[in-house]
Order: C-alpha cells, then structure tokens, then sequence
C-alpha cells in the first residue's frame, strides 16, 4: 500500500501519522528539525516530536462541564497518542492536564519510532511536496517553513497566512523568594495528582500593582517590522503589555486575579492582585508565569518581572517573546474532508487549519489521519457529529461560522481566526435545562447547567460516533 506522507512532527502531525498507521496504513512523518544543519523554528529548541514550545499545560482535565475537558476525553476514546502520553507524564496542576514535556515528548517520539507502520525521515519539506505523494497531510503549524509557507500562498490565492501570538517566561524555582510567595491552588482546588498547593503565588498590594502597570506601558516593546503592522493578535494570548494599554484593572481581573488565595505570610491582608506560576516541568525545577506571555524586550522584561515581590532574584529559564502564526483561511480554502480544494491530494491538520492550542491542534491531527487512512482503504467514515467537541471544532475550521452578505459575496468569511475549543462553537442546548428532579433550573445556575448540558450531550454522542467507527474500521495494528 502507498503510504501517506505526513509533513511536521509537531502535535498534529504526530498524532495524525499514530492515528492512520493504527488503522493499517503505512505513514512517512517528515519532520525538519534535527535534519543535518537545520536550525529549526524561532520557538522549538529541540529535535523531539511534539515539543510544546510554551506552557506545558492541556488546560482544563474536566470533562463535565469544560469544552477542551471534555476534548480530552473525546480523544482518550479515540485512542489518542496525545493525550496517552499527556496522562503519562502529568506533573500536578490543579484541575488542569499539565505535562513534563521532556518525558512527554519522548514518550510521543518513542512511541512513533517503535510503530511498524511509521518510518520517521528529517528533512524540510521545501515548496510543495513532490507530486507522486497521493495523499500528503500538511501539519506543519504555526511556524511553517517559508518556502512551504509561500508555496501554499499561492496555491491559495490569499493575501497573508500570518498573524502574532507571543510566549510566557520561565523561572527557575530555586530563585523563587518563598519568604515571600506561598504555594496554593486558587480555591485550594485539588486536581488530578495534585495537592490544592500546585501554584506559586506572589502578591502585590495596590501601589506596587499601579507601579507595575506603568512599568508595562512604558516598557520597550519589540518593534513591528513594517510588513508585519496590519499583522493582529490572537484575543486569547495577548501580551501583558498589551493587557495593561487597555485599562489599568485588565491584569486584575485576568492573569493577575486575587480570588481564591490567601497569603500565609500575610493573611490578614487581602492581595490586591496575585501573579500565579505553575510547574513547568516533573522535577519541580521550572515554574512558568501563568498568562505573561509578552514581546517586551529582554533587558527590561527582566527588570520588570522582578518587580514580583519574590521574583526579585529570579533567573530565567527562558524570557518570553514573540512568534508569528501562519494560518489558512480554511473555511474558504478547505473541503469537509480537510483537503485544499485546490489540490486535493493535500489535507491540512493543526494549527495551521486556524485552531488554537496543542490539544486542538492534537484533535485536527487524529481526524486528519483517520480521514486519510478512511480514503487509502476505500472506506467512509461516518459523519462527526457537530455536537461532540471535535465536531464543533472541526465545523468552525470548515465553515460552520457565521458568513455575512459582504463575506458571503466576496466569497471570503471576513473574520476567520483561529479559536480555542469553547461552547460557543457547539449548537445550543435544545429545550429547557432542569436538575435531577426534572425542575426547570433558573438564574446564575443556568450557566453552569448549560455547559453540563452540553457537555454530557457531546459525550454521549462521541460514544455513539467512537462505536459506528468501530463498525467500519478494520482492527487497529498493534
Ligand atoms: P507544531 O507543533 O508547531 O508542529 C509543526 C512541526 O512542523 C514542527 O515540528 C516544525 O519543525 C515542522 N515543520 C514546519 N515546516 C516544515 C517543513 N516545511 N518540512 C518539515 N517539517 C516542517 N499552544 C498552547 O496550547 N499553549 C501555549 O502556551 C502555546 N504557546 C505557543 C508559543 C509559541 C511561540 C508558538 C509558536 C505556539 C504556541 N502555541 C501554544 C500554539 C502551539 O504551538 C500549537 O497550537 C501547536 O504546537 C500546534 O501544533 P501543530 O502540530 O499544528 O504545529
């Protein structure tokens, strides 16, 4: 049988070439980075598969009533390699999924290495892939090669693939001043392997919090070049410099909220805003500033981090910055099968699709990669249902927004930005939300409700999806 070549050995392209040889179909994963005297991306520092190349969090585990919870366990159904290796090298976090990403990627590399079916070949792929691969899969992110990048550019037609993201720094615990930062998870939450202390906590009160806040607005940011000025941020991570231009409260009452902890060196003092650090990595030498992604620049970004009361002599692992993120504007350029329509022989999957996150990115890749395999064996994969988180997801990549007259016109959805997995993307819940004895549930507690709602229903429908492919599918190859 011809194999699929799978393009980039990130989160997606790992998980797609698992999910098509589990289904018997030989995959060749190619993967730039530790090829003879490549240099990489601006942001992966290793030759491992599936590097996280920021935070070491999957987000929220929950799965009652968290949309990418409920992702997680969606993809464990599926017998994900993500996720598999994800819930092997946990590190505690609260009720969130945190990872060693050391052992978590080598896990994922070792695992691929070890697959009959997978042969792994480091080289860049340069331009378009040869045009004897009939079934190619495109994973190659957010930092796509350029030469690919532009490559994909034309064949598109599209003006720019490209907007901006930036990075959170990391601090190396040992300089963490614990005389003055306590550990504690928000609301003393206790998640999987956790202990409810899982954070480190720093405090500041209201005058140093007003100090930082100028800090930031008068920091020196890196400069935009001039081709990258139109170029927007992605809502969901942008830079605490940013934040704080756009009012003096944001960091309060985002990265920077109070509630929940206590400060044991002070409890009779409410914080007046609190920087949270999660660990970064299973020996517990790494804590990361949780939500301080940033592009100000290094000298005084050290500076002002060690404003943090206890972060004053902190030394950095790695400070953060600023990437660029290429992205399709998929609902146009794609077909329900996750093929280009204007080269169907190239199906794209993660980030590059205009999802956000390593777990979304993971998602696309598995079904990219069964979708493939589907095709090479001759078989139909039952619809996914836009119920279930993969559905909703994979339904805003291929055109389940909102198109409006002038888009629908131009033939081009105005606004296509990639997005988190969230419950704005799955269909309402139909009819009224009531508790376990059926009365109808009112006020506040509709919210949460809600998100049980359809949270359970994504679930049930995921069994019922996991069980008709089962039906199709041939055994899955050890
Ligand atoms: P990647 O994981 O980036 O994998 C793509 C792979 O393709 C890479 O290994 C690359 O080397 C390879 N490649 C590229 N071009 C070629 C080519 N031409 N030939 C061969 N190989 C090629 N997500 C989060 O959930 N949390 C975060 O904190 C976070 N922070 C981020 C910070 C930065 C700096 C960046 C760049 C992204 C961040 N993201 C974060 C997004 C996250 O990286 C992606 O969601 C996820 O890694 C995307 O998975 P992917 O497989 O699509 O791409």
């Amino acid at each position: 049988m011809k194999p699929i070549h799978v393009v980039g050995g990130g989160l997606a392209g790992s998980e797609a070439a698992w999910q098509a040889a589990q289904m018997g179909v030989p995959v060749v994963l190619h993967e730039m980075r530790g090829s003879a005297g490549h240099s990489g991306t601006d942001a992966h520092k290793t030759d491992g598969l599936a590097e996280l190349v920021c935070s070491n969090s999957f987000r929220s585990d929950d799965a009652t009533s968290n949309a990418v919870g409920v992702l997680h366990a969606e993809m464990r159904k599926l017998g994900s390699l993500i996720m598999g290796q994800g819930d092997a090298n946990q590190v505690p976090a609260g009720g969130a999924l945190a990872v060693d990403r050391d052992g978590f990627s080598d896990g994922v590399s070792q695992a691929l290495a070890d697959h009959p079916l997978i042969s792994i070949e480091r080289g860049e792929i340069s331009g378009l892939p040869p045009e004897d691969w009939d079934s190619v899969i495109i994973a190659t992110g957010p930092l796509t090669a350029p030469s690919l990048a532009d490559a994909i550019l034309q064949l598109t037609d599209e003006d720019s693939l490209a907007f901006f993201d930036a990075i959170a720094p990391i601090v190396h615990t040992e300089s963490i001043n614990m005389e003055k930062a306590w550990f504690q998870s928000r609301y003393d939450k206790v998640g999987p392997g956790g202990t409810g202390k899982d954070y480190i906590n720093c405090a500041m009160d209201e005058v140093l919090y007003n100090r930082f806040i100028d800090a930031l607005i008068e920091a020196d940011a890196h400069d935009f070049k001039d081709w990258e000025k139109d170029t927007p941020y992605f809502n969901g991570c942008l830079p605490i410099e940013v934040m704080a231009t756009r009012g003096r409260e944001t960091l309060r009452f985002g990265p920077m909220k109070p509630v929940g902890l206590t400060n044991p060196h002070d409890p009779d003092t409410k914080p007046y805003a609190v920087v949270q650090l999660r660990q970064d990595n299973a020996l517990g030498t790494l804590f990361n500033l949780v939500g301080f992604q940033t592009k100000i620049k290094y000298g005084s970004q050290s500076d002002i981090l060690r404003m943090i009361p206890g972060l004053e002599e902190a030394r950095f692992a790695r400070l953060g910055g600023m990437h660029r993120n290429t992205y399709l504007n998929s609902p146009v350029l794609l077909d329900a099968q996750m093929r280009l329509k204007a080269q169907p022989r190239l199906r794209f999957a993660g980030q590059i699709t205009g999802c956000e996150g390593y777990v979304e990115s993971a998602s696309i890749g598995l079904y990219t990669g069964r979708l493939a395999a589907a095709e090479r064996l001759g078989i139909t994969l039952p619809d996914l249902p836009q119920t279930t988180a993969l559905g909703a997801l994979v339904a805003h990549i291929t055109g389940g927004h909102v198109v409006d007259e002038a888009d629908a016109q131009s033939n081009k959805p105005r606004s296509f930005q990639p997005m988190n997995i969230n419950f704005g993307l799955f269909p309402p819940h139909e009819g009224p939300l009531v508790d376990e004895e059926g009365k109808r549930i009112k006020g506040k507690a509709k919210g949460l409700a809600r998100k049980q709602a359809l949270a359970k229903r994504a679930l049930d429908h995921s069994d019922t999806w996991v069980r008709s492919l089962d039906a199709v599918l041939p055994q899955a190859a050890e």
